[in-house]
């Protein structure tokens, strides 16, 4: 049986796995990635990227980004989002309402089986060793060594290392092996996903709609343009309201398909492509251990899905970039201890995701108010200035957080 050592084991090559290789072979530290699919691979998923996953991919490398901004082909350029609150009312908002010809997309659309491939294809380096198509055995951890036994065509292999990093994801044995849980059943979302052609009326600079149905709240189905004339439809709403509403995710999707009149006509020669395909969303809707002794968790498997949106890509890849420079430190002291990873990783998460993910939650909370949503966007509809304001709040996190106080909506009440 061979026996591996390395740094730091990373399960999981998605874009946490991705994020954390990245920048540990930027810092020249010696990793093994093990990943149970072949790339390419198909993930569950809305398939929109913000702008944080563009942060990071540039951090990364920014020839990385100029690939991806110069193949809109393939990674279509969206420019905005449409809400259609509950009343069906519908609002415009652009991602960069000052934007100039030289404006590049903030965010950008992409099936992940393109997107995760296009990660993958950079992570090997001189310090990255990967093995897809991989079973990991068992997981060990003595204090100062983790131990990893995996299988890879037929031959079994024992990997020692300092730390490992969970980034497999929603079902991540790592977090279920460290923390000895799964996911927490209350802060989760359940999500599906269908790929169609031919839906009409889609905006001309490709918004991601996000359609706030009565039935749903505080989740919502969206259209997301793909390229190609695809498009991405899902649904995505809060397991706790499922099982008490004993919701058939599948049935409500597709009724809402067939019978709204907002999205109905629109789908009257569209094609399902596929299969409707479901997948768990872990959203940061609490502050949970995201390390101990010697493991760190990222991405998904740290529960870091914004709770408003469901984006979790760019926190995936965020999550990762943060988790590659707590081992360098940890790595410079020869310290894996569960106190040392938290004041690396915890606290810096924490720092510069948990406001967002905290301002997020709130707004989930609010969506449970159908009024609410239908006062600000009848409100918005009529006043530009409200408009521009909630366009800013995508890249002002201190104007986003008005979103979170009563005076904010008392302002807007009074038309000021
Ligand atoms: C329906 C739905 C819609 C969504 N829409 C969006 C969206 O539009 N935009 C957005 O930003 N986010 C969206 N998300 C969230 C997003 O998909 C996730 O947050 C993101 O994929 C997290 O990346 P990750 O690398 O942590 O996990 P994953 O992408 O799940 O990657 C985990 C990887 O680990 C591998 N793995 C798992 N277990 C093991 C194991 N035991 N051994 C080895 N390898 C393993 C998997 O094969 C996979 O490759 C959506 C999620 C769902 C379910």
């Amino acid at each position: 049986m061979p026996n591996l050592h390395t740094t730091a084991i990373i399960i999981g090559a998605g874009p946490a796995g991705a994020g954390t290789s990245f920048f540990l072979s930027k810092y020249g530290i010696p990793h093994i990635v093990i990943e149970k699919e072949t790339f390419p691979r198909d993930k569950v998923c809305g398939d929109a990227c913000s702008g944080k996953t563009a942060l990071v991919i540039n951090r990364a490398n920014p020839e990385w980004l100029k690939e991806i901004l110069a193949e809109p082909q393939a990674f279509l350029p969206s420019w905005g989002i449409t809400f259609i609150a509950p009343n069906g009312r519908s609002l415009d908002i652009p991602f960069s309402p000052n934007r100039t010809a030289e404006t590049k997309a903030p965010g950008f659309t992409v099936p992940r089986l393109v997107l995760d491939n296009f990660l993958f294809g950079k992570m090997p380096s001189p310090h990255c060793t990967i093995f897809q198509n991989a079973t990991v055995e068992t997981i060990e951890n003595i204090p100062g060594k983790v131990t990893v036994a995996m299988s890879h065509e037929g031959i079994g292999y024992t990997i020692t290392a300092s730390v490992i990093v969970g980034a497999d994801g929603d079902k991540s044995q790592v977090r279920k092996t460290f923390l000895n849980e799964s996911t927490n059943p209350k802060t989760s979302a359940v999500g599906l996903r269908a790929y169609y052609s031919g839906i009409t009326g889609m905006h001309r600079e490709n918004f991601i709609e996000l359609h706030f149905l009565p039935e749903m709240l505080p989740g919502y189905l969206w259209i997301f343009p793909l390229p190609d004339g695809m498009a991405n439809v899902g649904v995505g709403i809060l397991s706790e309201r499922i099982r008490k509403k004993k919701i058939n995710l599948r049935e409500q999707m597709l009724h809402a398909i067939a019978t709204n009149p907002m999205i109905a006509p629109r789908f009257a020669n569209a094609r399902l492509a596929g299969k409707i395909q479901g997948c768990g969303l872990p959203l940061g809707t609490e502050q949970l251990p995201v390390s101990g002794d010697g493991f760190i968790l990222t991405g998904d498997a740290a529960c870091l899905i914004d709770p408003f949106s469901g984006e979790g890509i760019g926190n995936a890849l965020y999550s990762g970039m943060l988790a590659a420079a707590a081992i360098k430190e940890a790595a410079a002291r020869n310290n894996y201890s569960a106190a040392f990873l938290k004041s690396v990783y915890d606290d810096v998460v924490y720092k510069r995701l948990g406001e967002e993910l905290k301002l997020s939650t709130t707004l989930q909370r609010l969506c449970r108010f159908p009024w609410l949503f239908n006062f600000v966007v009848n409100k918005a509809a009529r006043s530009a200035s409200l408009r521009n304001t909630i366009s800013c709040m995508f890249t002002d996190m201190d104007l986003r957080e008005q979103l979170s106080k009563p005076s904010f909506y008392w302002k807007i009440l009074i038309n000021r």
